[in-house]
């Protein structure tokens, strides 16, 4: 990209004076921001026109990326890396006497997602564009983001996050682009003025969507795609009669009603929300969204819809917006007049869908009474989809009545959103070898009886450019000072790395680089909660979303063994480690809330012990999120992954601190596995039950945690230490952990999650850890091969993989 400092700061100068009446002298850091943003964006703007107008030139197929989360953290330095001028505009700035830092901080992140779904969304989008694909993203403008989180004597309190509260300098409302979607109403039958039958909705509630952009950057490249997400508002404002009477609440009900569809992110990741708004929402992005693709369809081929499917593919991120199948089928049928079989044709060939999880709880199912009275037009369609789906069902499969009746996308009077996936879509996709496995054998195996070429595996990547060249500048340097630029755009580059694995100078540098980061994240933390961390500690770290398949409460236990064992045994003297935590718990969750409550409980006795200090310190990290992710993967040492066997399908959390040289701890689950495999097993710790160790126990009943209790006194400990006063004098705090794991509660077993099964493993684990950090120069090597063997996760790699077997897409060169 062409850059003139000059002209830049002319810009700067001119957005100053216009948008906020200063000069830059005048200027406050979020003035600053905002200006610089914008500059930026003015810059792009050209290859945005140029990048639709090449795909509109010349119409080859574009995918669609329909995704009710897109977690896309803070744009500014991001963007400003891939195209290239991130340098220059430091330059500029210096010049000026203005810290980058200073103004970048000022971005609040877009956290329009939970967790490892919207981010594997974000970082798709950045493959999309770098790799000169035309593919876009379509979701919701949410006004308020997932919740900012604060520990509040060891609770978690969340407070809305008003991301939008100053403008958004990266967006671009397209008023000129809005459409109208109808909830409720009730279905009328009438004539075309052809006499054709025709059905159509009467007295809706009608919601105008209003499209606003994003410009999606690729580096290195000319392409630059769009995030296109819709906001919900009233298409008659408020009533002016009631206002007159004085009726300020009814006069803004209708309003109110309309813009609460795109209010908030439901904040539970892998679970149910049950509410009937989260339905609105996904219809609502959904409806737009085909609105928008089939409004420009029409005006290019008008009504003869037999090459859409040629020209769009449509992935769905989970059953979020499967909603899409049944109302792509509505807008042909009711709005284009086109026949059941040719728009199921239509469908079929479009539609590809994700599954992300096989945890029974997260298998989304609405109620028909919600389904049916919020869609009821859409509802009809869902019943004639299923009523086909149970003729092929007892052809398929005669006499077999569980099937037909279990396989329905109907029945418990429910709608099943993934068997309605699964059925339409010509693409059934897990996201690790082991999670598709489990689909195609256990979860789904029915389906995969049914149709069994639609089964195939896609294993998660994250983008290189945001979690290496962007988060960890330092080890980015180090990796082009030896093997040149090149892995940026081809991670796999990274093998030779391996080069240097026996030369003594890079593997200080390495060592030098880690401690570093490790003093950096100290600074930020002490800085944003007056923490005190040792960067010369083995910073040990658990960063994701807290639930109990994902087994805090294991790394917790671990933590209140080893601080018994230091107190009780003075000759015990392992090196010094932190143990770090982050992790939002959904707020309607009430165990996961108990399990931050015990590790800040935790935490609080023991860096307040000066009996261990300077042995072992518990950290929680504040508000987990993708700008404190950032400086969080380049200071780990240590990964933790420890998830129930079988139960995280992919995680990319793991691929992230691999990158950034830190060991993974993990169990045989999802993408460790294949982490595992890439890195050798030798270059990390696995641990724990395997999954067909699992599965037998559960087939044969035969897990019973009181035997692991009975033969481990250390471990009987500090579970009795969760109710016996130690960490709670009312005994009553985690007493439903403590039950959880002992008796099993509210019917279910003891356990559920194996977690006093794996203890012993893990703590060997961390033995063989707590050794092998002795040794800092064969630790360093460690971490080169899993930095050196990363190239697999690079979410490149995995958009390749898509496009070869499942999108068929062709580059387009930006010219
Ligand atoms: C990558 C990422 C996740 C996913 O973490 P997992 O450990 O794979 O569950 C969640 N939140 C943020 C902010 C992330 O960057």
């Amino acid at each position: 990209m062409e850059f003139n400092k000059e002209e830049f700061k002319a810009n700067l100068s001119a957005r100053l004076r216009r948008q906020y009446g200063k000069d830059i002298s005048q200027a406050n850091k979020h003035d600053l921001f905002d200006a610089v943003s914008a500059s930026a964006l003015e810059l792009i703007m050209p290859n945005w026109m140029a990048t639709r107008n090449e795909y509109d030139k010349k119409p080859t197929k574009q995918l669609y990326y329909l995704s009710a989360e897109f977690l896309m953290g803070r744009a500014l330095s991001n963007n400003l890396i891939n195209c290239g001028i991130k340098e220059s505009v430091n330059e500029v700035l210096k010049e000026m006497n203005i810290d980058f830092n200073m103004i970048e901080d000022e971005e609040p992140d877009a956290g329009l997602g939970n967790g490892g779904l919207g981010r594997l969304a974000a970082c798709f989008l950045d493959s999309l564009a770098t790799l000169d694909y035309p593919g876009h993203g379509y979701g919701i403008r949410y006004e308020y983001g997932m919740f900012e989180q604060r520990i509040e004597d060891g609770y978690q309190v969340e407070y809305p996050d008003n991301w939008l509260q100053h403008r958004d300098p990266w967006e671009i409302k397209r008023s000129d682009l809005a459409v109208t979607v109808k909830f409720g109403g009730n279905i009328a039958y009438g004539k075309t003025p052809d006499g054709q039958p025709r059905f159509f909705i009467e007295n809706a509630e009608e919601v105008t969507a209003t499209p606003y952009d994003m410009p999606i950057i690729g580096y290195d490249t000319k392409t630059v795609n769009t995030l296109r997400l819709w906001q919900a508002s009233s298409p008659n404002g408020f009533d002016l009669q009631l206002f007159n009477n004085m009726d300020y609440n009814r006069a803004v009900e209708r309003q109110n009603s309309a813009e609460n569809i795109s209010r908030v992110l439901y904040p539970n990741d892998n679970g149910p929300s049950g509410k009937a708004l989260r339905l609105k929402q996904q219809y609502f992005f959904s409806s737009a969204s085909l609105q928008d693709l089939v409004r420009h369809y029409v005006g290019d081929h008008g009504t003869d819809f037999s090459k859409f499917a040629e020209l769009h593919v449509i992935q769905l991120n989970d059953t979020h917006p499967v909603v899409a199948i049944p109302e792509l089928m509505r807008i042909l049928i009711d709005e284009y007049n086109v026949s059941w079989d040719e728009a199921w044709d239509v469908v079929t060939h479009t539609f590809a869908y994700t599954n992300h999880t096989i945890l029974a709880e997260a298998l989304e199912k609405w109620p028909i009474e919600i389904f049916q009275g919020l869609l009821p037009r859409v509802y009809q369609i869902v019943e004639e989809i299923n009523r086909r789906l149970v003729i092929e069902l007892r052809q398929k499969f005669p006499n077999d009545y569980y099937k037909h009746e279990h396989m329905a996308i109907i029945h418990n009077n429910m709608v099943y959103m993934a068997w309605m996936a699964i059925h339409a879509c010509f693409s059934v996709n897990g996201v690790a070898e082991l999670h598709t496995e489990l689909l195609k054998t256990a979860e789904l195996k029915d389906w995969y009886t049914l149709y069994p070429e639609k089964f195939n595996n896609k294993t998660n990547g994250i983008t290189q450019r945001r979690w290496l060249l962007n988060a960890n500048p330092k080890l980015a340097a180090f990796i082009t000072e030896r093997i040149g630029h090149g892995w940026e755009k081809e991670l796999s580059k990274l093998k030779d790395l391996e080069k240097y694995i026996d030369d003594d100078a890079s593997i200080n540098e390495l060592i030098k680089i880690k401690t570093e980061n490790k003093q950096a994240l100290a600074d930020y933390l002490k800085h944003a909660q007056n923490e005190f961390l040792d960067p010369e500690s083995i910073f040990d770290v658990q960063v994701k979303r807290l639930h109990e398949y994902k087994r805090q409460l294991l790394n917790i236990l671990h933590v209140m063994y080893i601080y018994n064992r230091l107190v009780e045994d003075p000759d015990y003297n392992p090196p010094a480690r932190t143990f770090i935590f982050g992790a939002k718990a959904a707020s309607g969750y009430r165990r996961a809330k108990s399990i931050i409550k015990l590790i800040n409980t935790v935490a609080e006795r023991i860096n307040n012990d000066r009996r261990v200090r300077g042995k072992i310190r518990v950290v929680f990290v504040e508000n987990y999120r993708v700008s404190v992710a950032e400086k969080i993967f380049p200071a780990a040492d240590v990964s933790e992954q420890i998830s129930t066997a079988g139960l995280e399908a992919s995680g990319t959390s793991n691929m992230k601190f691999m990158l950034n040289g830190a060991l993974t701890l993990g169990t045989m689950d999802g993408a460790n596995i294949e982490i595992f495999e890439e890195a050798g097993k030798e270059n990390g710790f696995v641990f724990g039950l395997l999954t067909e160790e699992i599965k037998k126990m559960e087939a044969e009943h035969s897990y019973n945690p009181q035997e692991y209790l009975d033969c481990n006194p250390a471990l009987a400990k500090v579970v009795e230490q969760l109710v016996d006063g130690t960490y709670d004098p009312t005994h009553q705090l985690f007493k439903e952990l403590h039950d959880s794991l002992v008796y099993g509660v509210e019917g279910q077993r003891p356990d559920v999650y194996y977690v006093l099964a794996d203890f012993d493993s893990y703590c060997k684990a961390k033995e063989k850890i707590a050794a092998a950090y002795g040794d800092k120069k064969q630790w360093a090597k460690m971490a080169l091969k899993n930095i050196a063997n990363a190239g697999k996760f690079s979410s490149d790699r995995t958009i390749e993989d898509y496009v070869r077997d499942i999108w068929h897409l062709k580059k387009v060169e930006v010219k």
